[in-house]
């Protein structure tokens, strides 16, 4: 008989999670045996003492249980040896070849819930959101050196979302000696400096990859106009297009410290270009345009589902002011990264916002996640990037 920790689920419960979701809330549990401790691996039986799968449980979070498997498997080294060749497989399927930078392991999407793994170049960034994938932290570090050959591992896992689970923030070098400042990366022929250490999320913004590549191919001749540009990568790729004018705003003064250092980098100096920090619902009101292509890529507003009212008029707001300031056949880049925002409300925000700023707007494109942010179909809850191209009439 296994010492495991047993979830035992209320009656009828079990049908999402025999379709694969791997989220077991506390509500679809009716008793726990053993005495679990946040982080323990246990498994999941269905009211009639059926086996449902293996998880990392934590009595401290409303999400009881991430389930990892609908085996009997052991977490061990092999486990995560086997979920990362898939990650990888992934990758390099459809990157031809790899690049520098990407994401190996995006938690749920890759059935390891709970854990982002980023490569950028020798370092190799992780993210642990769970008690389970905290303590399987020795393994994914060895895994990283002995597989992958990682020179260095540095832990990101200073996010909130730990806190749901009775973690605290943690960042820190877990493997390598004498730390580089800041990893040099190039994605799709521009040149990125990255700051694993203090940089926004694991130090860049990976997932806008393909969107950025997109609107390079748009950009000849353009005035753009890049709202929460953080360390400018959508404009330097505009600029690597022939953009013929790029204004970033961002609140923070390193991301655009950062920008700046982005278009020496890429010798992009001469291309002319205001870089202005402030709030962008304000930096907005006050531009007069007009500009050819608009971006707007805001950080989420809605971290939680009540927040959406309140999120749908900022989206709209922002929405608003960049339609009023493009010109006639200018284009909208507009993003939202909010889980809870889905595409149907987003399109509806930004209909709204069309009709306050009297204008006429086409919906070109729908743009999401790259390939290496994959989202498991059987957990919806992990897709957060959503994304239209409008073409103003
Ligand atoms: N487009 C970027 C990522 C943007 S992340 C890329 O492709 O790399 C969101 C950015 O918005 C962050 O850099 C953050 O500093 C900035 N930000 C947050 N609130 C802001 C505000 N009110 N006004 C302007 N910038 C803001």
């Amino acid at each position: 008989m296994s010492a495991l920790p047993k979830l035992i689920l209320k009656k009828g419960k079990e049908k999402p999670f025999r379709n694969g979701h791997p989220w077991i809330f506390s509500g679809a549990v009716a008793e726990v045996q053993g005495d679990p401790l946040p982080g323990d691996v246990g498994e999941v039986y269905s009211s009639g003492g059926e086996f449902i799968g293996v998880g990392h449980l934590n009595p401290r979070s409303q999400i009881v249980c991430r389930l990892l498997s609908d085996k009997r498997v052991e977490t061990d080294l092999s486990f995560f040896r086997e979920r990362f060749s898939k990650a990888r497989l992934l990758r390099s399927e459809t990157f031809n070849p790899l690049p520098d930078a990407f994401r190996l392991v995006n938690g749920e999407g890759d059935l390891l819930p709970g854990l982002i793994i980023d490569r950028y170049g020798e370092v190799w960034v992780v993210q642990c959101l769970t008690a389970g994938m905290d303590r399987s932290k020795g393994l994914i570090v060895q895994l990283l050196v002995e597989d992958y050959q990682a020179q260095w591992v540095y832990e990101r896992s200073d996010s909130a979302l730990r806190h749901e689970e009775g973690l605290a923030e943690r960042a820190g070098l877990l493997y390598g000696n004498g730390f580089p400042e800041s990893v040099m990366i190039m994605e799709e022929g521009a040149r990125f400096r990255v700051d694993v250490r203090r940089g926004q999320k694991t130090g860049f913004y990976l997932d806008q990859r393909a969107n950025r590549l997109h609107l390079r191919t748009l950009s000849r001749g353009k005035r753009v106009l890049d709202c929460f540009s953080y360390s400018g990568a959508f404009s330097i790729h505009a600029a690597l297009g022939g953009a013929k004018e790029l204004t970033l705003v961002d609140s923070s003064q390193e991301a655009l410290a950062a920008a700046e250092g982005h278009f020496l980098m890429n010798r992009l100096q001469d291309v002319k270009r205001q870089l202005i920090r402030g709030d962008a619902f304000e930096v907005m009101r006050e531009l007069s345009g007009p500009y050819d292509i608009v971006i707007l890529d805001p950080p989420p507003f809605a971290r939680k589902r009540g927040q959406l009212p309140g999120a749908s008029r900022g989206y709209k707001d922002l929405n608003l002011q960049a339609l009023r300031l493009l010109e006639e056949g200018g284009l909208l880049f507009t993003f939202s990264c909010s889980h809870h925002m889905d595409w149907d409300l987003f399109q509806k925000v930004v209909f709204s916002a069309a009709v306050d700023a009297g204008r006429k707007v086409q919906l070109l494109e729908r743009r999401g996640h790259p390939m290496d942010h994959p989202v498991n179909l059987c957990h919806p809850e992990g897709e957060y990037l959503r994304g239209f191209v409008c073409r103003v009439l």
